[in-house]
């Protein structure tokens, strides 16, 4: 076999293994295998005890695992862990770092290879291959375990995250959890709750189903029994459809279905698991994942080909068990907090309001339109927690820190008092906020700065005019059309867009045009590229699709009439060319429906500056169009090529890098020489700090998320317009992300702004914004 297919398969062997012991048994087993060694051991670092233990071996006395350990400054595995590097030696014992282990039984082998384990630029352990030979490993040895050992390092580490929670198949899993399980994630929407967690099951999506436990095992029984009937008519019919159709190699391959749906095949294994304790779903989904890896291991190309068969039975069953439970377990805790894979802003409807009070991501990061959502619902939202074993998380107790994107699973009770007095003292601070709402913002030297908001969802607009909005910034338009199965017709866009522009006239509304791509996917448009931030989004598509941008446009005039409140922006805009042909096309819009006997005031146009091109041609934008609004949310992803959606990166997001900051300061200038009208709706606008820099560069209005606009205007209204010109003068001077957040920090504290910044959390021993 080729070193790539061996390191493939090693690697899909132990990616499927069910918890680090197994994980670490594979490892040790199969690299000593394939590297033909004597020796093949882990060791891994144990943080309470600080030394590095031998967790597995294949080779070494096996009453030693778990038993000795390396203190990190000790023996060569201590070296390897030190310098982070290879350490390969042909007579290990004659290596003044040499230490000998008791009970290992190491003193029969001369060649030593180690390789640190690394991940996230941390140590995880130590891989050491041992032979008796007095022999330097080879390169391409060498080269074998480095790259095998960075490919295991994120499954060690996820198992390592896991294996906190073991609970699979006992009953009341959830409860029997050791307490306060941290796990981080992203800071994805401030705030703290204290709640239960709710899995959001995908349909038809065997891999979202959750573990949970019935207690009606008969029920469970029935259930799956009545699916297994249905798919099996289901493929009976298909095949007898198709009958002439196929050939006999075909028409076999229905009848293999069915034999895998035999009392004796699959179903049995699956009622064993309900016997068990497992609800349905969760009995058909281990059972048809076990399967899918079975095969897909396979050599043999047929064979592993049958595991893409196996899923889809699997998810027919399942299609008819989610059918079956629909009306049931629809009961949400007070307190849910949902729990998704890829927590879209669909998602976000799934609960019904009053009963949604957090939200947790595996996937996505604090810039994902669900994160940008849940920040203007004012729900704590933690994004990008790769680690967390989410299905086996139904109806545990949990505490989300939005602030510090960490969670808690299982809360002792000293936790809970802990947390439960920081959501006490952010209802106090709401409450206080309340009173600013008929208040302008304005600084204390007198400097009058309009906050307008941000829109999507419906609930956004009587949220928006109770924090006291003087206009919409940003209606993200292309929300409502992702909870839809279809494009909605002129007439349909017409009355939603009304609904907003009636409930804020005469205040201004800016109705963005349909930014979908990148993380905005519509399910009936899908577009499937590999690069979807770098790809067709936002004004490539609409301009693409005249049809659709026309209906857009023609609801949006139609929406104003007589109310003559509607501005109309342009997102993701790249070239003159395209400001030109978008605004062609909105000229010919106001004209046919003049020509229909409407009475049309053309709207104010303008475009989003989010694409770094656009920066450098903001004053020659500025001519052709009324306004201009900094879309600094991907513009910082594309300056600083750090993906919005990413948590590997989201350290790297930084908002206040020096780059980002510039951009903004120059694309003001530039607008204002040709006298324009510029406004931000990134979420740098909504923080305190963002939003007197802001104010002090130039910006004529900020517009944010309505859960944050008292905040921002008590901002405000604490400073002089003045002393925030001083803050922007000193953060020019500093060219470093953190310092200029420091910068932040320490300025709102002498402003005494700091009950805006993020509470001092009971694990933490400073707060910061
Ligand atoms: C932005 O990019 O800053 C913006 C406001 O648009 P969105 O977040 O919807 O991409
Ligand atoms: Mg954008």
């Amino acid at each position: 076999m080729s070193i790539l297919k061996v390191l493939r398969q090693i690697v899909q062997d132990v990616s499927t293994a069910p918890d680090l012991n197994a994980v670490l048994q594979i490892t040790v087993g199969r690299v000593q295998k394939a590297m033909k060694t004597e020796v093949c051991s882990v060791f891994l670092f144990n943080q309470e005890s600080g030394r590095y233990v031998l967790r597995a071996t294949k080779g070494l006395n096996a009453a030693a695992v778990d038993e000795v350990s390396l203190a990190k400054d000790e023996g060569i595995v201590g070296l390897v862990a030190k310098r982070a590097e290879p350490i390969n030696l042909e007579d290990a014992s004659s290596h003044p770092a040499f230490h000998y282990l008791d009970v290992t039984g190491e003193e029969l082998f001369h060649a030593f290879l180690g390789v640190p384990i690394m991940h996230q630029r941390k140590v995880l352990g130590v891989l050491v291959v041992q032979q008796q030979e007095r022999r330097r490993f080879d390169e391409s040895e060498e080269a074998f375990l480095v790259t095998l050992s960075a490919q295991l390092a994120g499954i060690i580490a996820h198992a390592h995250a896991t294996g906190a929670i073991q609970m699979a198949g006992e009953k009341g899993v959830a409860k029997q959890l050791r307490n306060d399980l941290r796990y981080d994630g992203v800071a994805a929407a401030g705030g703290v709750v204290i709640g239960e967690i709710v899995v959001a099951s995908l349909p038809s999506d065997l891999d979202s189903v959750p573990d949970k436990q019935s207690d009606d095992v008969a029920l469970e029984l029935e259930q799956l029994e009545q699916a297994l009937i249905a798919v099996r008519k289901e493929i009976g019919l298909v095949a007898e459809n198709l009958a002439g159709r196929l050939s006999k190699d075909e028409r076999a391959l229905f009848d293999v279905y069915l034999r895998m749906l035999d009392d004796n095949g699959l179903p049995m294994e699956m009622r064993a698991k309900i016997q068990q304790g497992s609800w349905a779903q969760g009995a058909l989904r281990e059972v048809i994942l076990e399967h899918v890896r079975a095969f897909s291991a396979m050599d043999d190309p047929y064979l592993s080909e049958r595991a893409t068969d196996i899923k889809d039975l699997g998810k027919r069953i399942l299609q008819h068990l989610q059918e079956d439970n629909n009306g049931r377990n629809l009961e949400y805790p007070e307190n849910a907090v949902l729990l998704a894979d890829e927590l879209t802003p669909a998602m976000l409807g799934l609960v019904p309001e009053g009963k949604l009070s957090g939200l947790i991501s595996i996937t996505g990061s604090g810039n994902s339109h669900a994160a940008i959502l849940a920040r203007s619902m004012g729900i704590p939202t933690v994004m990008g927690v790769v680690d967390l074993p989410y299905r086996r998380l139904n109806g545990a107790a949990v505490i989300v820190d939005g602030y510090s994107g960490r969670i808690y699973i299982n809360p002792s009770i000293e936790l809970v008092q802990a947390f439960s007095r920081i959501v006490v003292d952010e209802k106090v601070v709401e409450d206080e906020l309340r009173v600013l709402r008929d208040l302008p913002a304005i600084t204390k030297d007198g400097y009058r700065l309009p906050l307008w908001v941000n829109t999507g969802l419906a609930a956004d607009v009587p949220r928006s005019l109770e924090q006291g909005a003087e206009g919409i910034g940003l209606y993200r338009t292309e929300i409502p059309f992702m909870i839809r199965d279809s494009f909605p017709s002129e007439q349909e866009q017409l009355e939603s867009y009304r609904t907003q522009l009636q409930a804020f006239a005469p205040m201004p509304v800016t109705m963005r045009t349909l930014d979908i791509g990148g993380d905005k996917a519509l399910p009936y448009f899908p577009i499937k590229e590999e690069n979807p931030s770098l790809g067709w989004r936002g004004i490539r598509v609409t301009l693409d699709h005249p049809e659709i941008f026309m209906v857009q446009v023609r609801a949006m005039l139609r929406a104003s009439e007589g109310l003559n409140n509607l501005r109309i922006m342009l997102p993701m805009v790249t070239s003159v060319s395209e400001v030109d042909e978008a605004l062609r096309q909105i000229d010919r819009a106001c004209e046919e429906l003049r020509e229909e006997g409407y009475h049309i005031n053309k709207p104010p146009v303008g475009v989003m500056i989010e694409v770094p091109a656009a920066v450098y041609q903001t004053r020659r934008f500025a001519r052709l169009v009324d306004f201009i609004s900094v879309g600094s949310n991907d513009l910082t992803q594309y300056l600083l090529a750090v993906d919005r959606n990413n948590p590997r990166v989201a350290g790297l997001y930084a908002s206040y890098h020096p780059a980002v900051l510039k951009a903004l300061d120059f694309i003001v200038h530039e607008a204002h020489k040709e006298r324009k009208h510029v406004s931000i709706c990134g979420e740098i606008a909504a923080d305190p700090g963002g939003a007197l820099l802001l104010m002090a560069m130039g910006y004529d209005v900020l517009s944010v998320n309505a859960n944050n606009l008292p905040k921002i205007k008590f901002a405000i209204r604490s400073v002089s317009f003045a002393r925030a010109r001083q803050l922007l003068l000193s953060v020019r001077s500093l060219h470093d992300a953190e310092e200029i957040h420091q910068e932040l920090r320490q300025s709102l504290k002498a402003f005494g702004l700091t009950r805006l910044t993020r509470p001092l959390m009971p694990d933490q021993k400073t707060p910061s914004c």
